[in-house]
Protein backbone atom coordinates (compact mmCIF):
# COMPACT_ATOMS: atom_id res chain seq x y z
CA UNK A 1 0.00 0.00 0.00
CA UNK A 2 2.60 2.56 -1.54
CA UNK A 3 0.10 4.92 -2.44
CA UNK A 4 -1.96 5.28 1.01
CA UNK A 5 -3.20 8.95 1.19
CA UNK A 6 -2.16 9.59 -2.71
CA UNK A 7 -4.54 11.20 -4.94
CA UNK A 8 -4.13 10.01 -8.52
CA UNK A 9 -5.89 11.75 -11.34
CA UNK A 10 -6.48 9.19 -14.70
CA UNK A 11 -7.40 10.26 -18.05
CA UNK A 12 -9.40 8.38 -20.70
CA UNK A 13 -9.93 6.08 -17.15
CA UNK A 14 -13.13 4.50 -18.26
CA UNK A 15 -11.96 1.74 -20.31
CA UNK A 16 -9.26 -0.45 -21.29
CA UNK A 17 -5.85 1.11 -20.25
CA UNK A 18 -6.73 3.94 -18.07
CA UNK A 19 -8.82 1.75 -16.02
CA UNK A 20 -6.17 -1.08 -15.26
CA UNK A 21 -4.23 1.90 -14.29
CA UNK A 22 -6.85 3.08 -11.73
CA UNK A 23 -7.48 -0.13 -10.54
CA UNK A 24 -3.64 -0.51 -10.25
CA UNK A 25 -2.78 2.56 -8.39
CA UNK A 26 -6.04 1.81 -6.17
CA UNK A 27 -4.53 -1.55 -4.96
CA UNK A 28 -1.57 0.32 -3.52
CA UNK A 29 -4.07 2.76 -1.40
CA UNK A 30 -4.22 5.91 -3.50
CA UNK A 31 -7.94 7.61 -4.36
CA UNK A 32 -8.61 8.27 -8.20
CA UNK A 33 -10.01 11.08 -10.54
CA UNK A 34 -11.55 9.11 -13.14
CA UNK A 35 -11.68 11.44 -15.91
CA UNK A 36 -13.10 10.29 -19.58
CA UNK A 37 -15.76 11.31 -22.00
CA UNK A 38 -17.77 8.41 -21.09
CA UNK A 39 -19.41 9.51 -17.40
CA UNK A 40 -21.51 6.10 -17.79
CA UNK A 41 -18.26 3.73 -18.55
CA UNK A 42 -16.40 6.11 -16.50
CA UNK A 43 -18.80 5.11 -13.38
CA UNK A 44 -17.52 1.08 -13.89
CA UNK A 45 -13.93 2.29 -13.44
CA UNK A 46 -15.28 4.02 -9.95
CA UNK A 47 -17.20 1.15 -8.67
CA UNK A 48 -14.36 -1.29 -9.13
CA UNK A 49 -12.16 1.52 -7.49
CA UNK A 50 -14.73 2.14 -4.46
CA UNK A 51 -14.65 -2.42 -4.38
CA UNK A 52 -10.89 -2.09 -3.38
CA UNK A 53 -11.83 0.42 -0.40
CA UNK A 54 -10.71 3.76 -1.85
CA UNK A 55 -12.36 6.92 -2.79
CA UNK A 56 -13.22 7.36 -6.66
CA UNK A 57 -14.95 10.34 -8.37
CA UNK A 58 -15.80 10.40 -11.88
CA UNK A 59 -15.97 13.13 -13.88
CA UNK A 60 -16.51 14.30 -17.01
CA UNK A 61 -13.88 15.95 -19.25
CA UNK A 62 -12.36 16.32 -22.87
CA UNK A 63 -8.56 16.43 -22.43
CA UNK A 64 -8.48 18.57 -25.49
CA UNK A 65 -10.56 21.51 -23.97
CA UNK A 66 -8.72 23.87 -21.54
CA UNK A 67 -11.85 25.16 -19.35
CA UNK A 68 -13.21 21.19 -19.15
CA UNK A 69 -9.43 20.41 -17.86
CA UNK A 70 -8.92 23.41 -15.56
CA UNK A 71 -12.66 22.66 -13.98
CA UNK A 72 -11.70 19.20 -13.98
CA UNK A 73 -8.66 20.06 -11.69
CA UNK A 74 -10.20 22.60 -9.24
CA UNK A 75 -13.15 19.39 -8.76
CA UNK A 76 -10.57 17.25 -7.73
CA UNK A 77 -8.53 19.40 -5.12
CA UNK A 78 -11.89 20.55 -3.75
CA UNK A 79 -13.07 16.75 -3.42
CA UNK A 80 -9.74 15.23 -2.02
CA UNK A 81 -7.50 18.46 -1.37
CA UNK A 82 -4.50 17.08 -3.05
CA UNK A 83 -3.25 15.80 -6.30
CA UNK A 84 -0.12 13.46 -5.96
CA UNK A 85 -0.47 11.23 -9.18
CA UNK A 86 -1.40 12.71 -12.85
CA UNK A 87 -1.80 9.55 -15.55
CA UNK A 88 -2.02 11.46 -18.81
CA UNK A 89 -4.20 8.40 -20.89
CA UNK A 90 -6.53 9.79 -23.04
CA UNK A 91 -5.83 8.83 -26.41
CA UNK A 92 -7.51 7.98 -29.72
CA UNK A 93 -6.04 7.23 -33.19
CA UNK A 94 -7.65 8.13 -36.59
CA UNK A 95 -5.50 6.36 -38.92
CA UNK A 96 -5.25 6.88 -42.64
CA UNK A 97 -1.91 6.95 -45.30
CA UNK A 98 -0.17 10.38 -45.35
CA UNK A 99 -1.64 11.40 -49.10
CA UNK A 100 -5.04 10.71 -47.64
CA UNK A 101 -5.63 12.14 -44.01
CA UNK A 102 -7.97 14.63 -43.31
CA UNK A 103 -6.59 18.08 -41.97
CA UNK A 104 -9.14 17.32 -38.82
CA UNK A 105 -7.81 14.03 -38.46
CA UNK A 106 -4.69 15.29 -38.30
CA UNK A 107 -5.70 17.96 -35.99
CA UNK A 108 -7.93 15.74 -33.78
CA UNK A 109 -5.71 13.39 -33.08
CA UNK A 110 -2.42 16.04 -32.01
CA UNK A 111 -5.61 17.77 -30.05
CA UNK A 112 -6.43 14.85 -27.73
CA UNK A 113 -3.06 12.73 -27.22
CA UNK A 114 -0.48 15.89 -27.18
CA UNK A 115 -2.28 19.25 -26.28
CA UNK A 116 -4.69 17.09 -23.87
CA UNK A 117 -1.36 15.86 -22.30
CA UNK A 118 -0.15 19.74 -22.42
CA UNK A 119 -3.20 20.63 -20.86
CA UNK A 120 -3.41 18.27 -17.79
CA UNK A 121 0.16 18.76 -16.97
CA UNK A 122 -0.49 22.31 -16.91
CA UNK A 123 -3.18 22.43 -14.71
CA UNK A 124 -2.30 19.44 -12.25
CA UNK A 125 1.91 21.04 -12.08
CA UNK A 126 0.64 24.26 -9.53
CA UNK A 127 -0.80 21.97 -7.32
CA UNK A 128 2.27 19.36 -6.99
CA UNK A 129 4.49 22.66 -6.71
CA UNK A 130 3.00 23.83 -3.96
CA UNK A 131 3.03 20.04 -2.25
CA UNK A 132 6.68 19.87 -2.65
CA UNK A 133 6.57 16.61 -5.12
CA UNK A 134 4.60 14.76 -8.08
CA UNK A 135 4.61 12.12 -10.52
CA UNK A 136 3.42 12.16 -13.78
CA UNK A 137 3.17 9.59 -16.32
CA UNK A 138 2.99 9.76 -19.88
CA UNK A 139 1.00 7.28 -22.22
CA UNK A 140 3.05 6.91 -25.25
CA UNK A 141 3.64 4.49 -27.91
CA UNK A 142 5.95 2.17 -29.39
CA UNK A 143 5.03 3.77 -32.18
CA UNK A 144 6.32 7.33 -31.45
CA UNK A 145 9.74 5.37 -31.95
CA UNK A 146 9.40 3.24 -34.21
CA UNK A 147 6.83 4.94 -36.89
CA UNK A 148 4.14 3.04 -38.39
CA UNK A 149 2.26 3.41 -41.90
CA UNK A 150 -0.91 4.69 -41.51
CA UNK A 151 -0.27 6.59 -38.51
CA UNK A 152 1.43 9.61 -39.18
CA UNK A 153 -0.72 11.69 -36.65
CA UNK A 154 -0.73 8.92 -34.34
CA UNK A 155 3.11 8.23 -33.98
CA UNK A 156 4.17 12.15 -34.51
CA UNK A 157 1.73 12.50 -31.33
CA UNK A 158 3.23 10.18 -29.45
CA UNK A 159 6.50 10.84 -30.57
CA UNK A 160 6.22 14.34 -29.16
CA UNK A 161 4.67 13.16 -26.26
CA UNK A 162 8.25 11.43 -25.46
CA UNK A 163 9.88 15.18 -25.93
CA UNK A 164 7.37 16.53 -23.66
CA UNK A 165 8.41 14.12 -21.32
CA UNK A 166 12.18 14.93 -21.47
CA UNK A 167 11.37 18.71 -21.03
CA UNK A 168 9.12 19.03 -18.20
CA UNK A 169 11.35 16.61 -16.98
CA UNK A 170 14.03 18.90 -16.79
CA UNK A 171 12.17 22.00 -15.74
CA UNK A 172 10.52 20.79 -12.52
CA UNK A 173 13.31 18.26 -11.02
CA UNK A 174 14.05 20.53 -8.76
CA UNK A 175 11.01 20.49 -7.16
CA UNK A 176 10.85 16.69 -7.14
CA UNK A 177 8.06 16.48 -9.35
CA UNK A 178 8.96 12.95 -11.51
CA UNK A 179 7.97 13.19 -15.01
CA UNK A 180 7.81 9.61 -17.31
CA UNK A 181 6.79 8.16 -20.15
CA UNK A 182 5.03 4.84 -20.60
CA UNK A 183 5.67 3.17 -23.92
CA UNK A 184 3.00 0.42 -24.62
CA UNK A 185 3.58 -2.28 -27.64
CA UNK A 186 0.31 -3.33 -29.08
CA UNK A 187 -2.19 -4.13 -26.32
CA UNK A 188 -5.96 -5.45 -26.11
CA UNK A 189 -8.20 -2.84 -25.87
CA UNK A 190 -10.78 -1.39 -27.79
CA UNK A 191 -8.02 0.63 -29.64
CA UNK A 192 -6.44 -2.85 -31.20
CA UNK A 193 -9.96 -4.98 -31.82
CA UNK A 194 -9.77 -3.62 -35.32
CA UNK A 195 -6.90 -5.25 -36.28
CA UNK A 196 -8.25 -8.28 -38.95
CA UNK A 197 -6.84 -11.61 -38.35
CA UNK A 198 -3.79 -11.62 -41.01
CA UNK A 199 -2.77 -7.93 -39.09
CA UNK A 200 -2.28 -9.77 -35.79
CA UNK A 201 -0.57 -12.84 -37.00
CA UNK A 202 1.94 -10.14 -38.52
CA UNK A 203 2.29 -8.55 -35.90
CA UNK A 204 2.76 -11.29 -33.55
CA UNK A 205 5.43 -12.50 -35.45
CA UNK A 206 7.44 -9.34 -34.58
CA UNK A 207 6.52 -10.04 -30.60
CA UNK A 208 9.63 -11.80 -29.17
CA UNK A 209 7.27 -12.59 -26.46
CA UNK A 210 4.50 -14.17 -28.49
CA UNK A 211 1.36 -12.68 -27.63
CA UNK A 212 -0.40 -8.88 -27.23
CA UNK A 213 -0.29 -7.27 -24.16
CA UNK A 214 -2.87 -6.59 -21.66
CA UNK A 215 -3.97 -3.61 -20.28
CA UNK A 216 -2.34 -4.70 -17.07
CA UNK A 217 1.17 -5.47 -18.46
CA UNK A 218 1.18 -1.23 -18.98
CA UNK A 219 -0.46 -1.00 -15.96
CA UNK A 220 2.08 -2.28 -13.63
CA UNK A 221 4.78 -0.54 -14.96
CA UNK A 222 2.71 3.06 -14.40
CA UNK A 223 2.32 1.84 -10.78
CA UNK A 224 6.28 1.57 -10.46
CA UNK A 225 6.92 4.65 -12.14
CA UNK A 226 4.29 6.62 -9.18
CA UNK A 227 5.58 4.70 -6.18
CA UNK A 228 7.93 5.78 -3.54
CA UNK A 229 10.89 3.36 -5.23
CA UNK A 230 10.62 5.25 -8.44
CA UNK A 231 11.34 8.38 -7.00
CA UNK A 232 15.06 9.02 -8.19
CA UNK A 233 13.74 8.39 -12.05
CA UNK A 234 12.70 10.84 -14.06
CA UNK A 235 12.46 11.90 -18.04
CA UNK A 236 12.68 8.10 -18.65
CA UNK A 237 10.79 5.80 -21.21
CA UNK A 238 9.73 2.47 -20.17
CA UNK A 239 9.01 0.39 -22.54
CA UNK A 240 6.15 -2.48 -22.36
CA UNK A 241 5.81 -3.96 -25.82
CA UNK A 242 7.29 -7.62 -25.45
CA UNK A 243 10.28 -7.40 -26.57
CA UNK A 244 8.88 -5.79 -30.17
CA UNK A 245 11.57 -2.60 -30.01
CA UNK A 246 14.81 -3.67 -27.46
CA UNK A 247 16.85 -0.18 -26.70
P1 LIG B 1 -9.32 3.03 -25.43
O1 LIG B 1 -9.74 1.66 -25.01
O2 LIG B 1 -9.87 3.62 -26.68
O3 LIG B 1 -9.59 4.02 -24.19
C1 LIG B 1 -9.29 5.39 -24.26
C2 LIG B 1 -10.21 6.14 -23.34
O4 LIG B 1 -9.90 7.54 -23.46
C3 LIG B 1 -11.69 5.98 -23.71
O5 LIG B 1 -12.47 5.76 -22.57
C4 LIG B 1 -12.01 7.32 -24.36
O6 LIG B 1 -13.36 7.71 -24.21
C5 LIG B 1 -11.10 8.25 -23.59
N1 LIG B 1 -10.90 9.50 -24.32
C6 LIG B 1 -10.74 9.65 -25.67
N2 LIG B 1 -10.64 10.94 -25.98
C7 LIG B 1 -10.72 11.64 -24.81
C8 LIG B 1 -10.70 13.02 -24.50
N3 LIG B 1 -10.57 13.95 -25.45
N4 LIG B 1 -10.82 13.39 -23.20
C9 LIG B 1 -10.99 12.46 -22.23
N5 LIG B 1 -11.02 11.14 -22.48
C10 LIG B 1 -10.89 10.73 -23.75
O7 LIG B 1 -7.74 3.11 -25.58
P2 LIG B 1 -6.57 2.28 -24.88
O8 LIG B 1 -6.12 1.24 -25.84
O9 LIG B 1 -6.91 1.92 -23.47
O10 LIG B 1 -5.43 3.40 -24.90
C11 LIG B 1 -5.07 4.18 -23.76
C12 LIG B 1 -3.78 4.93 -24.08
O11 LIG B 1 -2.76 3.99 -24.40
C13 LIG B 1 -3.89 5.88 -25.27
O12 LIG B 1 -3.11 7.04 -25.02
C14 LIG B 1 -3.26 5.09 -26.40
O13 LIG B 1 -2.75 5.92 -27.41
C15 LIG B 1 -2.17 4.35 -25.64
N6 LIG B 1 -1.69 3.15 -26.32
C16 LIG B 1 -2.53 2.12 -26.59
C17 LIG B 1 -2.03 0.99 -27.25
C18 LIG B 1 -2.89 -0.19 -27.57
O14 LIG B 1 -2.39 -1.10 -28.25
N7 LIG B 1 -4.12 -0.28 -27.11
C19 LIG B 1 -0.68 0.96 -27.62
C20 LIG B 1 0.14 2.03 -27.34
C21 LIG B 1 -0.37 3.14 -26.68
P3 LIG B 1 -14.42 7.39 -25.40
O15 LIG B 1 -14.37 5.90 -25.63
O16 LIG B 1 -15.73 7.87 -24.84
O17 LIG B 1 -13.97 8.17 -26.60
Amino acid sequence: MGLQGKVAIVTGAAQGIGRAIAESLASDGADIAVVDLDPGRAQETVAAVTAKGRRALAIKANVADWTDVKAMVDQVTGEFGRIDILVNNAGITRDGLLLRMKEEDWNLVLDVNLKGTFHCTKAVLPVMLKQRGGAVVNIASVVGVMGNAGQANYSASKAAVIGLTKTVAREYASRSVTVNAVAPGFIETAMTQALGEEARETLLKQIPLGRLGKPDDVAQAVRFLVSPEAAYITGHVLHVNGGMLMG
